[in-house]
């Protein structure tokens, strides 16, 4: 597999690359293939196609009936393309294959949602309060939309921008992250076969400072769905400066995860863990800040040492393997520097805080860290790994304010038996989800997005499709008499 060459997908043609960069599979730390580097080219004809497409040609006139079809017929391709799809996210990004089957699975679900919803998004006629006026709102696409998401969950990631764009009747230009961009170069493949008019869809990949930067400041796109570290949004809210996109951003978190003393705590261990380990940690929703009621703590540490330390770490491949490696060398570069930090500034390690015996990939333990004040590196940094950092609290009003003690407000959880309690944390944290008594559930029927640093705007949802159309108001005077006074407004 070490030659496999990967394409961009433009215009409805899949490219000869100009110019390739070697993808590395995480588990092993050698490259394994090729993948296209776009050139400010190559968004060039890309959005130039997605223009076209948006203003003439099969896709302009088509009902949203039948675009809706095709969003179907995409999820079932997705469906029935999981294997592969997942063998290759997997391959290209280190996550588990148990994870990205189950996921990609799940994708499906999302292009036949937004598929079902694209011709149940009306407009409105207004009951204007003027005689001899007839008023309507049109719901248009908002034009071409430039989506641009990291490489974890990217299938999933796509899904919540390509299903509300396409069904709204925008047009897409995605970029995958030149971080294991495979399992999306793949899906363009499926967008051919599904039948969508060329230029409506179109899938490439490259580096940010040049690839990133022209699409989502290209004068022809006038829609930006980002998904990505925080540093990076601001980079993109400075180039949609050039052409005022209406903007998305969905971002990072240092999402809380506060178990109470009255909590089911063999369920809450067990949720602490998926959230934290699950996907070896690089998940925008990963609940980093474990908030333990002080009069569990030592029993609720002890279980969650033995569940982590348990943990199944190997080939990502193999279907009995719990946690992989890291995606990227950089990404436990990063985890290491902040690990060490943090422990030398008092943070006291529980487990983990090394790499793994595996031989080779860029594995890294499960590692908890006790770190007793609230200003330690890792509990204010989003790590983005298999990292979770520890607070005691006593009452519930010192448990919210640590919670909400973050610039971030992604996602949260709350693990607790008393009803009241639940309600309460659920209305006064600041976080866009809220899991109660479980964590990490998503459906493309409820929106998604963060307060704070974690981004501006939602995902999933009926709503989302609004977000990608703009409304046209049309007048129409209804009598035949001629217009009066020309200078008195109407
Ligand atoms: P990243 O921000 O480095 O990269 C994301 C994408 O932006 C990549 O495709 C990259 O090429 C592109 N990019 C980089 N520089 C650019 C520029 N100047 N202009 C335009 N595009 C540019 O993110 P990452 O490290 O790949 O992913 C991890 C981050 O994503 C974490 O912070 C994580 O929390 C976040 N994330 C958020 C969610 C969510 O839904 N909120 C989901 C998953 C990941």
């Amino acid at each position: 597999m070490t030659d496999a060459l990967f394409r961009n997908f433009i215009d409805g043609r899949f490219d000869e690359p100009s110019a390739t960069f070697a993808s590395v599979d995480p588990s092993t730390g050698a490259p394994w293939a090729k993948m296209p580097a776009a050139s400010e080219a190559d968004v060039d004809r890309a959005v130039e196609a997605a223009h076209r497409a948006l203003r003439s040609g099969p896709w302009r006139t088509m009902t949203a009936t039948a675009r809706g079809k095709l969003l179907v017929r995409l999820g079932d391709l997705v469906a029935a393309n999981v294997g592969r799809l997942a063998e290759l996210e997997t391959r290209d990004t280190g996550k588990i294959i148990r994870e990205t089957r189950a996921q990609i699975a799940y994708v499906g679900d999302y292009y036949r949602y937004y598929g079902g919803l694209a011709d149940k998004h009306e407009g409105a006629h207004v009951p204007i309060d003027k005689a001899d006026l007839d008023v309507t709102i049109r719901r248009e696409p908002i034009g071409v939309v430039a989506a641009v998401v990291p490489w974890n969950s990217q299938l999933f990631l796509s899904a919540v921008k390509l299903g509300p764009a396409l069904a709204a009747g925008c047009t897409v230009v995605l970029k995958a992250s030149e971080d294991g961009p495979a399992p999306l170069l793949a899906f363009a493949e499926l967008v051919s076969e599904a039948g969508f008019p060329a230029g409506a869809v179109n899938i490439l990949t490259g580096f940010g400072q040049d690839c990133g930067r022209r699409l989502t400041s290209h004068p022809l796109v006038s829609r930006v769905a980002f998904t990505g570290g925080p540093a990076t949004a601001r980079a993109i809210v400075r180039n949609t400066a050039e052409n005022l996109a209406y903007t998305t951003l969905e971002l990072g978190g240092k999402s809380p995860v506060v178990v109470f003393a009255d909590a089911d705590l063999d369920s809450a261990a067990n949720a602490v863990v998926a959230g934290i380990f699950a996907a070896t940690g690089q998940s925008c929703v990963a609940g980093s800040r474990l908030l333990i009621e002080r009069s569990v703590r030592q029993e609720f540490l002890d279980r969650l040492k033995r569940k982590a330390e348990t943990i199944r770490i190997g080939d990502p491949q193999d279907p009995a393997t719990e946690m992989g490696p890291l995606a990227t060398q950089r990404q436990r570069d990063r985890i290491e520097t902040i690990v060490a930090e943090s422990l030398a500034a008092g943070g006291k390690l529980i487990t983990g805080g090394k790499r793994p015996d595996t031989g080779g990939g860029f594995y890294y333990a499960p590692t908890i860290i006790d770190a007793g004040a609230s200003d330690l590196a890792c509990v204010r940094e989003e790590l983005f790994g298999p990292v979770l950092s520890v607070l005691a609290f006593n009452t519930e009003a010192e448990a919210l304010a640590l919670a909400n003690d973050t610039p971030f407000g992604l996602a949260s959880g709350v693990f607790t038996s008393n009803l009241g309690k639940a309600h309460r944390m659920a209305r006064d944290i600041h976080a866009g989800v809220v899991w109660v008594n479980t964590y990490r559930a998503v459906s493309p029927l409820v929106p998604f997005g963060g307060y704070g640093l974690s981004g501006l705007g939602r995902e999933g949802g009926l709503d989302a499709i609004r977000d990608y159309t703009r409304s046209k108001s049309v007048w129409i005077k209804t009598s035949d008499d001629p217009i009066p006074d020309p200078f008195v407004m109407r």
